[in-house]
């Protein structure tokens, strides 16, 4: 619709002209028998402009025809006041114009019909009734919105109070629909329009300082797409440049949501690049960031992860030269025709081809397993008709997300497959943290129950509940939810903490006293604060809690705190036991690895290089030929039926020692996964020794081998635990 003058009115012959550019002989008839009808049955009858009716039915045809609709939906756009308005009946349709047509006539007649009331509630309940009436056919909605399109378009002929009430009804319903297919030209048209009438005085305040501001804007956006074309054509990139101007009713709503000033919205200037391929993309991207200084984080790659409505595209943000901000949008023209045109980008056509049904149904087909990729839909489903696609497509749209309602008829829209629990977060926090059941349309039902459209979900809660367990982090779907019940299972587990170190105090003290030191000189913060860094702790309650966990030995605490070796005082059975047998050579004992022989003085022992022990895993030694001790894992595979093993213990030393593990993680692929990870492991306090990570042929399962060095097993534990911990994670695995 770029470039035509939204006002003037619109021709039939402007429409044919259109619907040339890509339909058969045929279709173009079919569209004629459509056009003559239409005219015949409205003569006579005038708009509110004065115009002859006619002109109404001939712009919805012809938007039809800019955004590439197929014949028939052309013709039942023409059409789609003439049941109502003509009092044609439905079997003169049928005969005139066959089955298929009517019904899109009739559910679009259907929809007007629908009566909206001003409460809240009542309109979320509507608003649900005109989701499910279009469901049946994406045409009907495509029809809809471009007749809503035009009646806003002329909507200055109406009275006042029926201007905003149709402008609060088009904001509210019609305007979320368009963007929900990803049909942003058509939405922003519409918010624009609803904006003039709702708003009148901010909508024209806001269309003054972007006319203001314009000429400015213009030079400095001309002047920056200079300088990128001529970079862009040093390297024969085929591409379009041009600047994108926001419209008025989101510099509107940025300036009320995030509470700024328009000055500070609008110091943003929009650039968008429109090449041949998606590697093309990437490469100007590449180019961009080496010439100009991209600011961090805002890099968004919509290709590799389109967002729910198709959309896809590369977006960065780069400060220029003079220290101008620009956003920089970067995509192919399919994208682009998606992005403007959401699912009526469905129904394009290549150039050049004419149209025919057969070409339809296959661009549905093709455009329909790539969109199942998108929505990652897994349930298969039986497509065998022309008719079953087409149904397939509709359910893709419609149950990205599902609408339910509570019981008072508040309306919620959660993303497909959303739960009870994920309903129960979205209600509040606290509703959420206390469910114990809940009933879906009256009737109990489990709480991984996948909602559908129209269900009416009941939440049973309870202040007896013992809250949010790990297992709800597998039913939820929403990220709010997910956040709500991590950030409760956190909360639990400091508390948790807060019980560790007060148990890590009572050992200190019970055995400050066995070992008759004072306890009241020695419990002293400051005099444990000090001794904290030699056991690689931060503060006194790390220490606490290390000693509980049994992370550090609580004897090095103590010999550390009081200044005094206690060389004969044990508290390890086994290491008293290896002890007793060699008394005097008690301190020469540990060995270099930190691992004992039972009964043996010296003898070479290393690490076996397969399971790579750690300490506190339970060992075993394998006695080598020439190579002395070999220390395996007790559930080596590689030493389970060996005969020569012999007994050995985790000494002293051990624990001031580091060990090698190997990990797995497997995960579903994400942005900044791998980063994620490695935060973890620092926050752990753990050394990375090396990263390996690839996606497995099924393009999801991301597969990342680490190498890590840890104190001790309970160390790697607690990696292990955090590292599940994140977001799209599914399985840790410590391997050989
Ligand atoms: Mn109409």
């Amino acid at each position: 619709m770029k470039g035509m003058s939204k006002n003037k009115i619109i021709t039939a012959e402007m429409m044919f002209e259109q619907a040339k550019t890509y339909l058969s002989e045929e279709s173009l008839a079919l569209i004629t028998k459509a056009y003559n009808y239409a005219n015949e049955k409205h003569e006579g009858q005038f708009r509110k402009s004065g115009d002859p009716y006619i002109i109404h039915a001939i712009a919805v045809g012809y938007i039809l025809a800019t955004i590439h609709g197929g014949p028939k939906t052309i013709a039942a756009g023409l059409l789609h006041d003439v049941m109502e308005d003509c009092d044609v009946s439905r079997e003169t349709m049928v005969e005139e114009f066959g089955e298929e047509i009517t019904t899109l006539v009739e559910a679009v007649t259907k929809i007007g019909n629908i009566k909206f009331k001003d409460e809240k509630e009542y309109l979320a309940a509507n608003h649900r009734k005109i989701f499910i009436a279009m469901a049946k056919d994406v045409r009907v909605i495509l029809i809809k919105l471009v007749d809503r399109l035009h009646n806003m378009r002329t909507l200055n002929f109406m009275k006042p109070e029926k201007q905003k009430k149709i402008a609060r009804e088009t904001l509210e319903v019609y305007a979320p629909i368009a963007h929900r297919l990803g049909m942003s030209e058509i939405k922003n048209e519409l918010e624009d329009l609803c904006f003039l009438y709702l708003e009148p005085q901010k909508y024209h305040e806001i269309a003054h300082l972007v006319e203001v501001k314009k000429d400015e804007r213009a030079k400095l956006v001309e002047k920056m797409i200079g300088e990128i074309s001529d970079m862009l054509n040093k390297h024969n990139f085929k591409f379009r440049i041009f600047g994108r101007s926001k419209h008025l009713y989101s510099i509107h709503k940025k300036m009320v949501t995030k509470n700024k000033r328009f000055e500070e919205i609008l110091d943003l200037y929009a650039i968008r690049i429109i090449t041949e391929t998606e590697l093309n993309c990437y490469e100007i991207l590449g180019y961009i960031h080496a010439k100009y200084h991209p600011i961090p984080g805002r890099l968004k790659d919509y290709i590799a992860m389109p967002k729910m409505n198709m959309y896809q595209s590369l977006h960065t943000t780069i400060v220029a030269d003079e220290g101008n901000i620009f956003e920089v949008q970067i995509r192919t023209e399919e994208m682009d025709a998606i992005a403007e045109q959401g699912v009526a980008a469905h129904w394009r056509y290549k150039e050049g081809k004419k149209y025919s049904v057969e070409a339809e149904q296959k661009e549905i087909e093709e455009k329909l397993a790539w969109y199942r990729d998108l929505t990652t839909m897994t349930d298969d489903v039986d497509v065998s008709s022309p008719e079953d696609y087409m149904n397939v497509l509709q359910r893709d749209i419609f149950e990205a997300n599902v609408y339910v309602m509570s019981p008072l008829g508040r309306v919620i829209d959660l993303p497909n497959g959303s739960t009870p629990l994920d309903f129960a977060y979205r209600i509040h926090t606290e509703v959420g943290h206390s469910t114990i059941g809940a009933l879906v349309n009256g009737y109990l039902v489990p709480l991984n129950t996948e909602l559908k459209t129209g269900d009416v979900v009941q939440i049973r809660t309870s202040k007896q509940s013992n809250g949010p367990s790990e297992d709800w982090l597998k039913i939820v779907k929403t990220a709010h939810a997910r956040n709500k019940i991590k950030s409760f299972l956190q909360k639990k587990e400091n508390e948790n903490r807060a019980q560790f170190i007060e148990k890590g105090e009572t050992m200190l003290r019970d055995e400050l006293i066995r070992r008759n030191f004072d306890e009241k000189v020695w419990m002293d913060k400051g005099k444990i604060e000090n001794v904290c860094n030699q056991f690689t702790v931060s503060n006194y309650n790390d220490l606490m809690y290390a000693i509980a966990v049994k992370s550090v030995n609580l004897q090095q605490v103590i010999e550390r705190l009081t200044n005094q070796k206690m060389p004969t005082l044990l508290d390890n059975l086994s290491l008293t036991k290896l002890f007793q047998s060699r008394p005097k050579e008690v301190k020469k004992v540990t060995s270099n690895i930190g691992v004992s022989v039972e009964g043996i003085d010296s003898m070479m022992i290393s690490f076996a290089g397969c399971c790579k022990p750690v300490y506190g895993d339970e060992i075993v030694g394998f006695i080598s030929k020439g190579q002395g001790v070999k220390v395996h894992r007790k559930d080596c595979p590689n030493i389970i039926k060996e005969q020569r093993l012999i007994n050995v213990y985790w000494d002293e030393s051990a624990e001031s020692k580091t060990y090698e593990a190997n990990l797995l993680i497997y995960a579903n692929d994400r942005n900044y996964l791998i980063s994620d990870i490695v935060t973890i492991v620092s926050q752990c306090k753990v050394r990375l020794i090396g990263i390996n990570s690839y996606v497995q042929n099924d393009r999801i399962t991301a597969v990342i081998k680490l190498t890590v060095e840890v104190h001790s097993l309970e160390h790697l534990r607690v990696l292990i635990a955090n590292v599940k911990k994140l977001n799209s994670i599914t399985a840790v695995e410590r391997v050989l």
